[in-house]
């Protein structure tokens, strides 16, 4: 049923919110050595929002659907910047895969990663090298599209938030170029890009959340 899954999405988005509540410094640190240092804050507050939206969707009756696209509103609006308009089109598409008046199932939530990355890489426009959270998101979907089998979705999740991280940490070892990091350039050398850290935590928390 619609209104379970969605209170379950909720209970992702609070758990999204406590991890880029934890992070929050020291994403801010690492975009802050090439970029303008906002991007622990952008996480924090988008996904703030985008829970406190989740909750009273729920409180409305809202279906996951709905939830999802309405988190996906307050997150963009809340977080501002890059990230957070990367983010909230990522829900929204991904809110896009669920339905409000039927249940969902482990290919749902596989499909529905699939959609929220693929708005990422339509919105964005970025490829893989040019250090962004891309460099963390396409290997993320390929190990979840070759480790889905069809039933367990935490646990392909868990491998390709391992392979996000991998891939997120090597960004250390490109220069920036795109988002305000370009202007900055070869600074970024040597520091991984925040936007890949910041979604291998997400995914890993997600992963873990689901088994
Ligand atoms: P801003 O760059 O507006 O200050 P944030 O600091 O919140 O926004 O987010 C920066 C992150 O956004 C980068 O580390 C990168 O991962 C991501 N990013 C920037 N531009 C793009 C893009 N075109 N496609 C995908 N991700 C991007
Ligand atoms: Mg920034
Ligand atoms: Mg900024």
């Amino acid at each position: 049923e619609s209104r379970a899954v969605a209170a379950r999405i909720g209970g992702v988005l609070e758990l999204f919110e406590a991890v880029c509540a934890r992070e929050e410094a020291e994403l801010g640190r690492i975009d802050a050595i090439a970029g303008d240092g906002d991007h622990g804050q952008g996480m924090a507050y988008g996904s703030a929002g985008a829970a406190n939206a989740a909750r009273a969707a729920l409180a409305d009756g809202a279906g996951a659907r709905t939830l999802l696209v309405r988190a996906g509103e307050a997150w963009s609006e809340s977080a501002g910047g890059t990230s957070g308009a990367l983010w909230g089109a990522a829900l929204i598409a991904a809110g896009g895969v669920f339905a409000d008046d039927s249940g969902s199932s482990p290919r749902t939530v596989v499909d529905a990663l699939d959609a929220g990355i693929d708005a990422v890489l339509r919105l964005g426009g970025a490829a893989v090298g040019d250090k962004t959270m891309v460099d963390a998101a396409l290997p993320f979907r390929t190990t979840l599209d070759r480790a889905f089998t069809g039933d367990d979705a935490a646990a392909a999740i868990q491998e390709a938030a391992r392979t996000a991280r991998a891939a997120a940490d090597a960004t250390a070892d490109i220069t920036a170029a795109l988002g305000r990091a370009r202007v900055l350039g070869d600074r970024s050398l040597g520091t991984p890009d925040p936007g890949a850290i910041s979604f291998s935590l997400l995914m890993a928390e997600l992963g873990e959340h689901l088994s």
